[in-house]
């Protein structure tokens, strides 16, 4: 019987339209109470006094990479949940680019067993759409759907070929699961390793234009269209791909294709691979300030309606190499939530409660985790939630953080706003 009493926070649940000062009684697991003044409180309870926090639904990233099983130098599931209720995340979905890859019933329930065993949230796996993710040979969706998997993606590359990813979207809809896409031609990305333009001349790197991302986004749009499957956008990066999905959600789509933005894709141009190099490498790249404009804009309009990291750990031996040589992507799970607060709610784009709202229940609803109870605060549903401290000031320091790995260009960063403690299931699990 254990017993926690939240007193006297802002508790912000964007499900049911709740954002008032209220009590939050958790009980066995389970929010028991949510009212302004919780009585009765037993004498072994736990009371933690909330003014001037936000209590919020535990959030929940649709994008990390746990490297579990395969590249347990980088991250495992028990490092990388650390970082994510560091975080103040409650759940993280994890793409199927392990080795070997996420292609089977038998290695999602693999996930589900170790992310039980050695995790320190909630943890659900997102299935590859093809066999070892080489964009030919389908996986066994039903199988797969029934031992867990809450989405599908070959994350990592694109599925390329036009006739399998019409059979990917079928079986998708089929299933009831959403396909989550890289848009990545690879056509037009042989050897790029940045964005197409000045920087990459200057660099005398190989460019990644835009094109490569918004190729994709038409075809697929069409497709799924066509199929009246889920499409998702993973990580996009360019105006123009904002532009594409604010259209097809205009046109009657908006229940069926989305899109996420990554903290980095909000915040850092292209620039930052002249000045930071490696820790600046990411797939998709960074691009211009007006990229970074556009997806901004694009969350505060509502055509991005999820926000997810992209979580994706490299040791500091990998970073060192040449720009050329060293792998894509960064951290994201600690920083994530301080660094949208200063790219959406210090400009004044979005305020507290649609930032939670991008973060909890509609990343939920992505992967149908809301039919758990997941992504909202209600009585009766499971106890994960997530203390905020608005006004929190904090200067990112990236030597003092859990996570195997430390690759992120926002060290020193000062940011306002971040999570300060973390409850999965009724558990505190971190606080700062
Ligand atoms: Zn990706």
């Amino acid at each position: 019987m254990s017993e926690i009493v939240i007193r006297g926070g802002r508790v912000i649940d964007p499900a049911s339209g709740l954002d008032a000062t209220r009590d939050v009684r958790l009980r066995d697991g389970v929010v028991a109470e949510i009212r302004e003044n919780v009585a009765n409180v037993g004498a072994d309870a736990e009371q933690i006094d909330a003014e001037g926090l936000i209590v919020a639904p535990g959030l929940i990233d649709p994008h990390v990479h746990l490297r579990e099983p395969g590249q347990e130098h980088k991250e495992t599931i028990a490092t990388g949940t650390m970082a994510a209720v560091e975080g103040g995340f409650t759940t993280v979905c994890c793409m199927p680019n392990t080795s070997p890859a996420l292609d089977s019933a038998e290695r999602i329930a693999w996930i589900n067993q170790r992310a039980e065993e050695t995790g320190a949230c909630r943890v659900f796996a997102v299935g590859a759409c093809t066999i070892e993710r080489q964009g030919d040979e389908l996986t066994d969706f039903e199988a797969m759907a029934r031992a867990g998997a809450v989405a599908f993606s070959d994350d990592g590359d694109v599925v390329e070929d036009d006739a399998v990813m019409a059979d990917v979207l079928k079986r998708c809809r089929e299933v009831e699961r959403v396909m989550m896409q890289h848009c990545q031609d690879p056509k037009q990305t042989v050897g790029a390793t940045m964005n197409d333009g000045e920087v990459s001349e200057r660099m005398g790197e190989v460019g990644w234009p835009r094109v490569a991302e918004e190729s994709i986004i038409e075809r697929d749009v069409a497709l799924a269209r066509e199929i009246g499957a889920r499409y998702h956008v993973q990580h996009l990066s360019s105006g123009g791909s904002v532009e594409i999905i604010r259209k097809a959600r205009s046109e009657g789509l908006a229940d069926t294709i989305s899109a996420e933005a990554s903290p980095h894709h909000l915040h850092l141009t292209d620039e930052a691979c002249e000045e930071l190099g490696s820790a600046a490498k990411m797939n998709p790249p960074l691009r211009t300030a007006a990229d970074v404009e556009a997806v901004r804009l694009g969350v505060a309009d509502g055509t991005i309606s999820i926000l997810a990291t992209d979580h994706a750990p490299h040791t500091a031996d990998e970073k060192a190499l040449p720009f050329a040589e060293a792998p894509f992507g960064i951290i994201g799970l600690q920083t994530a939530l301080p660094l949208y607060a200063l790219a959406l709610i210090e400009t004044g784009l979005i305020g507290w409660p649609r930032l939670i709202e991008l973060m909890t229940v509609n990343p939920a609803r992505l992967c149908g985790l809301d039919s758990l109870g997941l992504g909202r605060l209600t009585e009766g549903g499971p106890a994960d939630v997530t203390l905020i401290d608005p006004s929190l000031d904090w200067i990112i320091d990236l030597g003092d953080m859990a996570g195997k790995s430390h690759n992120s260009p926002f060290d020193g960063w000062e940011t306002t706003g971040r999570a300060i403690r973390t409850i999965v299931g009724g558990e505190t699990r971190w606080s700062l």
